[in-house]
C-alpha cells in the first residue's frame, strides 16, 4: 500500500540509506513548487504527489509524531498551481487534451480539499471544525443530531460507500485523492468504534482504483472494489470472486472495443472527465458526464448510443451484461445467477462475498451502513437480512431517496454532505468511552 504509483518510485530510492526502520513515517522530501498545469497528465501527476505527502502525514498524526511545516508548504503550492489554471490567459478552467483539443474542467474539489487540509494542519482540529461549519447550513444541528444518533455505540460492521458519502464528489476520479482531515476522522472512527470497517466502492481496487486515492492508515479498512467482487483484507491479502470464464472472455472483448473509442476524436474527452474509463473486476464503467455537466448533452447521448450498440453486438440476447446508466456513468456489469434468473452484481452481493471469506458475523449487530445513492441500498438490505440491529446514515438531498432508505431501515439519519458525516464520525470517536474497539496497529490514541 506504500506509494503504489510506480512513476514515483524515485522517491523510495531517495529514502535509501535511512538507518532507522521508520521509512514509512518519513514524509518524502519533495517540495511541490508552483508549476504549470496544462494537461490532465500534469493534473494527475500533481495530485499523485499530494497523495505521496498526505499518506505519511496521516500515519504520523496517528502515531503522535509532529509533521514538518515544509510538507504543508508543498500542499499549498499544489493548490496555488491549480488555482493558476483558473486565471490563465483570461480563459477559465481550460485544460488541454493535446495540442488541438481542450476541455473545460472544474477543479473546485481539488482546490477546496487542499485548502481544508492546510487549514487543518496549521490551525488544529477545533479551528478546522469551526471553519467547515461555516461552509454548511445548520452544520452544528446536524452534527449534534448525528452524535445522539450514534449514541457512543460500538459497531460490529461499518459498511460504507466512498464517493459522495465519505468523500466529496470530484470531477475526475484520478484526482480525487482523499484529504488528510478526511482520513484522520474516518480512521479514528473505524479503529475505535468498529470491528469490521469496510469500504465498498464500484471503482476498481487498483490500477487505478480506491487504493490509489486513499490515505487512511494502513490495516484499518477492508477495501472492497468493483462492488465487492474484489477486496483487500486487513492483512493486505487480495481476494477475487469467481467469474465464469465464458463471461470473462466476453468482458475482455468489451474492454477492447470500448477502449478503441478513445481514438475517435468525438469520444476522447470521456476518458478524462468524471470516472473516465474504469476496467473493473466483472464490470466496465465509462463516464458520459461529470458532476458539473461539462459535456453537452447531445455529445453525452452520442456516447451512450455507441456504447449500447457495442453491448448489443457482443451480447445480443442480453444474458451476459446488464447496462446501468446513471446519467453520469455508463456501467456495464456481468450478470450473476439470482433467484429469478440472471441479475446484475450489486454491493449486497459484494458484502456477502466478503462475509464468505472473512466471517463478519453479520447476525451480530449493531452495524452502521453509509451511502449516498440507490446503488448503496443493496448493502443495507443485505445487512438487514441478518439482523434488525442496523443503523444507516445516508448523505443525500434527494427527498425520494431519503424516503426509500427510511422505509427500508427506520433507524436512518439523513445528512446533506460528506463533511457533516465525517465530522459526526470523527467527534463520536473522541467522545465514546474506550472499550472493546478493534485497535489498528500503529494507531495511537
Ligand atoms: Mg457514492
Amino acid at each position: 500500500m506504500k506509494y503504489p504509483d510506480r512513476s514515483l518510485t524515485i522517491l523510495d530510492e531517495k529514502e535509501q540509506g535511512f538507518a532507522l526502520p521508520i521509512q514509512e513515517y518519513s514524509i518524502p522530501d519533495i517540495d511541490i513548487s508552483l508549476q504549470p498545469i496544462r494537461s490532465f497528465k500534469d493534473l494527475f501527476r500533481l495530485k499523485a504527489l499530494t497523495r505521496v505527502i498526505r499518506s505519511p502525514i496521516v500515519k504520523n498524526i496517528f502515531s503522535a509524531r509532529v509533521i514538518n511545516l515544509r510538507s504543508i508548504e508543498s500542499l499549498k503550492n499544489a493548490r496555488r498551481s491549480l488555482e493558476d489554471v483558473y486565471n490563465r490567459d483570461y480563459e477559465t478552467n481550460i485544460i488541454y487534451i493535446d495540442d488541438l483539443h481542450s476541455i473545460n474542467v472544474d477543479l473546485s474539489y481539488e482546490i477546496r480539499e487542499l485548502k481544508k487540509d492546510t487549514y487543518y494542519l496549521e490551525h488544529g482540529e477545533d479551528d478546522f471544525i469551526d471553519y467547515i461549519s461555516r461552509l454548511y447550513n445548520m452544520f452544528d444541528q446536524h452534527v449534534i443530531k448525528g452524535l445522539n444518533f450514534l449514541d457512543s455505540l460500538q459497531f460490529n460492521c461499518f459498511v460504507t460507500d466512498r464517493d459522495g458519502t465519505t468523500n466529496n464528489y470530484c470531477g475526475h476520479y484520478r484526482s480525487s485523492i482523499q484529504p488528510v482531515y478526511n482520513a484522520v476522522f474516518l480512521s479514528r472512527f473505524a479503529s475505535l468504534c468498529t470491528e469490521n470497517p469496510i469500504f465498498i466502492t464500484s471503482a476498481p481496487l487498483k490500477n487505478f482504483g480506491i487504493l490509489d486515492v486513499s490515505v487512511n492508515s494502513d490495516n484499518v479498512f477492508i477495501y472492497a472494489a468493483s462492488k465487492g467482487r474484489e477486496f483487500l483484507d486487513f492483512d493486505l491479502v487480495e481476494h477475487r470472486a469467481y467469474i465464469d470464464p465464458v463471461k470473462q472472455a466476453r468482458l475482455d472483448q468489451l474492454n477492447l472495443r470500448i477502449g478503441e473509442l478513445e481514438h475517435k476524436h468525438e469520444f476522447e474527452k470521456f476518458f478524462y472527465v468524471g470516472s473516465g474509463l474504469q476496467l473493473k473486476f466483472g464490470q466496465l464503467t465509462i463516464a458520459r458526464q461529470d458532476v458539473k455537466c461539462s459535456i453537452p448533452e447531445d455529445e453525452s447521448m452520442e456516447l451512450l448510443r455507441s456504447v449500447s450498440d457495442i453491448v448489443r453486438e457482443l451480447d445480443p440476447d442480453g444474458s451476459v451484461f446488464r447496462v446501468n446508466d446513471t446519467g453520469r456513468d455508463i456501467e456495464i456489469i456481468l450478470t450473476v445467477d439470482g433467484e429469478n434468473g440472471v441479475k446484475d452484481f450489486d454491493k449486497g452481493d459484494g458484502l456477502k462475498y466478503i462475509d464468505s471469506r472473512l466471517g463478519l458475523d453479520l447476525g451480530r449487530g449493531p452495524h452502521l451502513v453509509c451511502g449516498d445513492t440507490a446503488s448503496d441500498i443493496p448493502m443495507l438490505k443485505t445487512v438487514l437480512e441478518y439482523t434488525d440491529d442496523v443503523y444507516a446514515i445516508f448523505v443525500t438531498r434527494d427527498a425520494e431517496l431519503a424516503k426509500k432508505v427510511v422505509s427500508i431501515c427506520p433507524n436512518t439519519l439523513i445528512v446533506p454532505s460528506p463533511d457533516i458525516l465525517l465530522t459526526i464520525l470523527g467527534i463520536n470517536a473522541l467522545t465514546r468511552k474506550r472499550q472493546k474497539g478493534r485497535k489498528a496497529p500503529g494507531i495511537f490514541i
